[in-house]
């Protein structure tokens, strides 16, 4: 029987800590870390990932600069914004929610964000950085996946780790931080013709595609380490919905040493980084 990787668990002593961590330092800079968290149009899940991201920053002590935009606001208008967070001095970390309505260029939109006030770690300085493996912002996501394993002392050296996925926001950042932490690593993607024979290669294996039940039982080496990034609404058949990853979970934990739960898993650690990612700001800001 597999042990659960708790990441809402995680996610809640890493905010106790960032919590403690500010008490620390506020006296010294003289003000809370701020993030601004941009929401454009009534995109109902986007709604609530901000009401979440917003309500655990009051958690821990920081402040809030969010704002909320209509859905038929100009790329001018949205890039003004971010300029002026750019040189808001009580601001230290600025997020664009996705996906952004109607034909906005999010890439050209996250290319305006300060690199030093990315808190999403997507921007391409961020992003070469990690590339080079030099400290700077992560993203928030694959960050989360690394905390989550090495809470539990899973060591990805010399470990086979299979990513599902490719995309810039996942499925790469997490590859470069698996290879720093040498894992020798696969990324399997849409074009990748019979996926259970790469996933049944894993020691540690980690969806992130956005299709739930893709991985089965059958397609998991026994004993693997399951880290499910996806996350998918789907129908209850009592009416409702309810949330699931990538992996069939009832039957995949049965196979596994560790796996994580969604809701409960990846989710919430994304949330802890982003915050962990605004301190960190907050405190180089510092001098
Ligand atoms: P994306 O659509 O940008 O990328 C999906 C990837 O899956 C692509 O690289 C594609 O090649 C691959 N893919 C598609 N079909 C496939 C198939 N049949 N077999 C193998 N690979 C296939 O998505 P994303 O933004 O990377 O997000 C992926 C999932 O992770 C989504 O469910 C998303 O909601 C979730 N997500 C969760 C968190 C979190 O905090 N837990 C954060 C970000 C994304």
């Amino acid at each position: 029987m597999a042990q659960i990787l708790d990441g809402k668990a995680l996610a809640g002593k890493i905010q106790e800590e960032l919590r403690d961590r500010i008490q620390t330092v506020q006296p010294d800079i003289g003000r809370p870390p701020g993030l601004a968290v941009l929401m454009v149009g009534d995109n109902p899940a986007s709604a609530a990932y901000v009401r979440n991201k917003e309500r655990s920053c009051e958690r821990v002590g920081i402040a809030s600069f969010g704002q909320h935009l209509p859905a038929d606001s100009s790329f001018e208008t949205l890039s003004g914004i971010i300029q002026d967070l750019n040189q808001d001095d009580r601001v230290d970390g600025i997020l664009v929610q996705l996906p952004l309505p109607g034909d906005l260029d999010s890439v050209a939109l996250l290319h305006q964000i300060a690199p030093e006030k990315d808190a999403d770690g997507l921007h391409p300085v961020n992003l070469g950085h990690l590339v080079r493996g030099e400290e700077g912002l992560r993203s928030c996501t694959p960050a989360g996946v690394m905390r989550l394993l090495a809470e539990y002392n899973i060591d990805p050296a010399g470990k086979k780790a299979v990513i599902v996925g490719r995309s810039i926001l996942v499925g790469k950042p997490v590859t470069l931080m698996l290879l720093e932490a040498n894992a020798t690593v696969t990324i399997a993607h849409s074009r990748t013709p019979d996926l259970a024979a790469v996933t049944r290669e894993a020691d540690i294996l980690i969806p992130a595609v956005g299709r739930p039940g893709l991985i089965t039982a059958d397609m998991v080496k026994p004993g693997a380490v399951v880290v499910d990034v996806g996350i998918n609404r789907v129908e209850k058949p009592e009416g409702g919905s309810r949330l699931v990853g990538d992996v069939d979970f009832d039957n995949v934990k049965d196979v596994t040493s560790y796996i994580t739960p969604v809701p409960g898993g990846v989710g919430p650690m994304t949330v802890a980084m982003l915050l962990h990612n605004t301190v960190w700001s907050y405190c180089q800001r510092r001098s």
